[in-house]
């Protein structure tokens, strides 16, 4: 079977290039179902031109947009949000064609905007209130000074295909809501089911011209990157690298959410029958495709017999398939088929280094982009699986002497996005929490903190620059804007403005000293 995107076309891409590797220009591109490879259907490549077209479009309609306050912005997310709640089920069957995924996991991504939608309109107001702040000097106390919040203009935003709608539209909610027009370029692989969303956010909902896509590749991208006034990409580290330079020629503010390799951690002590659950969900929910998967687990030695025999157990039990709307199948098709290649040759690797494949391992026969669930037993840090992103269906686990190792080890990555815990003790899971390098941790559980929209979701190192959810995840898309107003009636002058005299200046002077020297002598001398 032909493939959608082959390993060269996507360097090709990612380094910026137009070309799909042959030197020649596609006009279009088209979208396949992963279950199958069959075509879905095809779409233009929409050129430099047309980018510029669609951010002047909504750019036009962004100052009515800011002008209708919150309120108004309010009122049209909330309706797109009834428009999703009843079109959930064909939404939930168009993602699943476009990314084969199965059903429950296709499902993630309504559930997460419909919560998005809610949070953003009900915290979205205090988030972007006016701060006061107190001059700190007694000589400013006559002013009153804030920090205001105002929006961009224009928000670009460049998605992947692993959660193509909470990833761009998910994004877009806090932006729109925060006064800015947003325009999203999604993956190639997966765009229909963001543009079947847009299309009706006009023309069902009816909101107003402020929301659109384009379709295409890196060139596509980098128009988008040229035009934005703010840039929020989410994909690789490598692609993170060229947006960013991209976006330095412009001096383009952006927010990069980027790759992970996400570690866990068992203690001899935890309940290792909540931990292998954990693990196998973390590590292979949609298909192990999420930027916060499990990607690695180091188990204390006393209890990494028992735990590898019963993960493998249960991902043995894990139904894979195209379970269409039945919810009989826990693993589906990879969405990339480049993906698959990149996990296939890690896993190879593991198993040539003297690792042990202890279930799955190979992709599976026939059409479509599958690869069975994995466990891999004896691997250590001389192993691409344990050092690259897998973004797959494998789970690497490795023995530790104990904590301090694990976490010597758990640190010993360029990525720093996410990371759990397995304690017996959560004060204990807490303290280990304390010294992973990553921008989240959970005690006990996986994932769970992108489900917690107050907390600041971003990766340290080479996992990105910025965060989304929390205060911060709709302030991103916002200037900040200092402005300070008089208490009081002003003077026609200040005693600090012009001109200058050697009085007004030892006035100032000693009353500079007063305020900051330390000590009543000190201050009067
Ligand atoms: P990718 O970097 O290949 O592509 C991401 C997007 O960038 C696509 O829309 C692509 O068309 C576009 N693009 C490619 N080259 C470009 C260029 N030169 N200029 C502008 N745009 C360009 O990533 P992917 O394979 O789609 O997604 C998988 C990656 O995304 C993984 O590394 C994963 O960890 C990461 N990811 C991160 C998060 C997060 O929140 N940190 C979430 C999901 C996925």
């Amino acid at each position: 079977m032909e493939s959608a995107t082959q390993p060269d076309a996507t360097a090709a891409v990612a380094a910026g290039d137009a070309s799909n590797g042959k030197g020649e220009s596609p006009q279009s591109f088209e979208v396949r179902r992963p279950a199958d490879g069959s075509v879905i259907r095809e779409l233009p490549i929409d050129s430099p031109a047309t980018v510029a077209d669609a951010v002047a479009r909504v750019r036009a309609n962004q100052p009515a947009w800011e002008a209708i306050g919150f309120p108004g912005r309010r009122r049209w997310l909330e309706s797109l949000r009834d428009w999703i709640l009843a079109n959930q089920d064909r939404i939930d069957s168009m993602m699943q064609e476009e990314t084969g995924k199965v059903r429950a996991d296709a499902a993630l991504e309504a559930f997460y905007c419909l919560d998005a939608i809610n949070f953003w309109c009900d915290q979205g107001p205090g988030f972007l209130a006016d701060e006061i702040v107190s001059p700190h000097n007694p000589l400013l106390k006559a002013k009153r000074a804030k920090i205001v919040y105002r929006p961009f203009g224009v928000v670009g935003m460049i998605s992947p295909w692993n959660f193509p709608v909470i990833l761009s539209l998910g994004d877009a909610i806090p932006a729109l809501l925060a006064g800015n027009a947003v325009v999203i370029k999604p993956s190639e692989l997966t765009p229909l089911t963001l543009i079947e969303l847009v299309r009706a956010w006009r023309e069902e909902v009816g909101a107003p011209d402020v929301l659109a896509v384009v379709n295409g590749m890196a060139e596509t991208g980098g128009a988008l990157i040229d035009e934005s006034d703010y840039l929020q990409f989410t994909g690789s580290e490598r692609t993170g690298k060229v947006v960013m330079k991209r976006a330095a020629e412009t001096l383009t503010p952006v927010s990069l959410e980027l790759g992970g390799k996400d570690p866990m951690i068992v203690t001899r002590d935890a309940d290792l029958e909540r931990a292998v659950n954990a693990t196998a969900w973390g590590g292979l929910l949609n298909a192990g495709q999420i930027c916060i998967s499990i990607e690695r687990v180091y188990v204390e030695e006393p209890v990494y017999d028992e735990f590898v025999g019963k993960l493998t157990e249960k991902v043995k039990t894990l139904r894979q398939g195209a379970d269409g709307d039945t919810y009989t199948a826990e693993i589906g098709a990879m969405t990339s088929p480049a993906q698959v290649e990149i996990v296939s040759g890690q896993v190879e690797d593991a198993r040539s280094s003297g690792a042990r494949v202890l279930t799955g391992g190979r992709r599976k026969d026939g059409p479509g982009d599958w690869y069975e669930p994995t466990v891999i037993a004896d691997v250590d840090h001389s192993m691409q699986v344990m050092r690259e992103e897998t973004f797959g269906p494998v789970i690497p686990v490795m023995k530790v002497r104990d904590v301090e190792q694990a976490i010597e080890l758990a640190n010993d990555s360029p990525y720093g996005l996410g990371s759990s815990v397995f304690a017996g003790d959560p004060e204990e899971g807490e303290r280990i929490a304390r010294r992973i390098e990553a921008g989240h941790c959970n005690v006990n559980d996986v994932l769970i903190n992108y489900n917690v929209l107050g907390l600041p979701m971003g990766g340290w190192k080479s996992s990105g620059i910025g965060v989304r959810h929390g205060a911060q995840g709709i302030r991103r898309f916002c200037h900040t804007e200092a402005v300070t107003i008089p208490r009081l009636p002003t003077a026609k002058s200040e005693p600090v403005w012009f001109p200058y005299s050697p009085r007004k200046r030892g006035i100032v002077r000693r009353i500079y000293r007063f305020l900051n020297a330390r000590g009543l002598r000190n201050r009067l001398r």
